[in-house]
């Protein structure tokens, strides 16, 4: 341990600075958006089994919704560009913009070059849980997903019902790629449900068991056409652990809403960079 300065106290009183004021962001017309879901009828219904994962394909101007219709059961999201796979999701951009966890009215951002929103939280029936006592919060984008990897380190084994393989199956059969082609695509997910946060005192991510119960549901504007893969993670609800079977898990389910698009929405065209970078 080094020794403090004699300012130290000083400067740790700085002020913080919020980076991306989301003020500056377009910001979608939540009532138009709220408008559109409550006249769109069910057109597909998909339920993904635990310890496992299911993908659907979302028209842009539809809506995507996560049911939690058995149990507590916490999900891990991959959003992907349904025509162009290399546009996917992208948690740490999404997290600077909004936060740790989002609610409605955030938006999902896509990766660069396009940085575009991919979809619009339009309810979310666990919007009052806020932040907890332990800094705790629902559907983080904090979180990597659960991997055999990370659980090979930490404890040997293999273990094969991890969110990683789950989505990497999924979209291997969405896809009609292989294993192996299929696994690069997948990234770090938004974690539905996923009651988390960073301990105040050493700064480490922490799970707790989800608040989620059986009818509560997240919904989602498609702003694009997008293909989504969900994996019921094998940690169940998250109160204990995860990359094993030892946890009780239920399935998730997942419905595509169509209709008349939002009141004057327009899919989102790429980020307007330029891409020259200097040359
Ligand atoms: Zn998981």
């Amino acid at each position: 341990m080094t020794d403090a300065p004699v300012d130290a106290d000083q400067r740790r009183a700085v002020r913080p600075v919020i980076c991306y004021p989301v003020a500056d962001l377009p910001a979608p017309d939540m009532s138009a958006y709220a408008a559109a879901l409550e006249n769109a009828e069910l057109a597909d219904a998909v339920l993904v089994p635990p310890r496992d994962a299911a993908a659907v394909r979302v028209p842009a101007g539809s809506f995507l919704r996560i049911t939690c219709p058995k149990g507590p059961q916490v999900g891990d999201l991959n959003l992907f560009n349904a025509t162009d796979l290399s546009e996917r999701f992208y948690s740490g951009k999404t997290r600077a913009l909004h936060g740790t966890h989002v609610t409605r009215g955030d938006r999902l951002w896509s990766n660069f070059p396009t940085l575009r929103p991919m979809a619009t939280i339009v309810e979310d029936s666990l919007e009052w849980y806020g932040i907890d006592d332990f800094g705790g919060g629902v559907h983080d984008v904090i979180g990597t997903r659960c991997d055999p990897y990370t659980h090979q380190l930490l404890s040997g084994g293999q273990y094969h019902y991890c969110c990683h393989s789950n989505l990497t199956r999924a979209l291997a059969d969405a896809t009609s790629m292989s294993l192996a082609e299929a696994e690069p695509f997948i990234h770090d997910v938004l974690n539905v449900f996923m009651c988390t946060g960073f301990t105040r005192d050493t700064g480490q991510y922490f799970m707790k068991a989800s608040p989620v119960r059986a009818g509560d549901a997240i919904t989602f504007l498609a702003e694009i056409d997008l293909l989504a893969v969900l994996s019921a993670c094998p940690g169940g609800d998250c109160g204990a652990e995860h990359s094993s079977d030892v946890a009780r898990c239920y399935p998730l389910g997942i419905e595509v809403l169509t209709g008349t698009p939002p009141d004057g929405w327009v899919s989102p065209q790429p980020n307007g960079y330029d891409r020259s970078h200097g040359r």
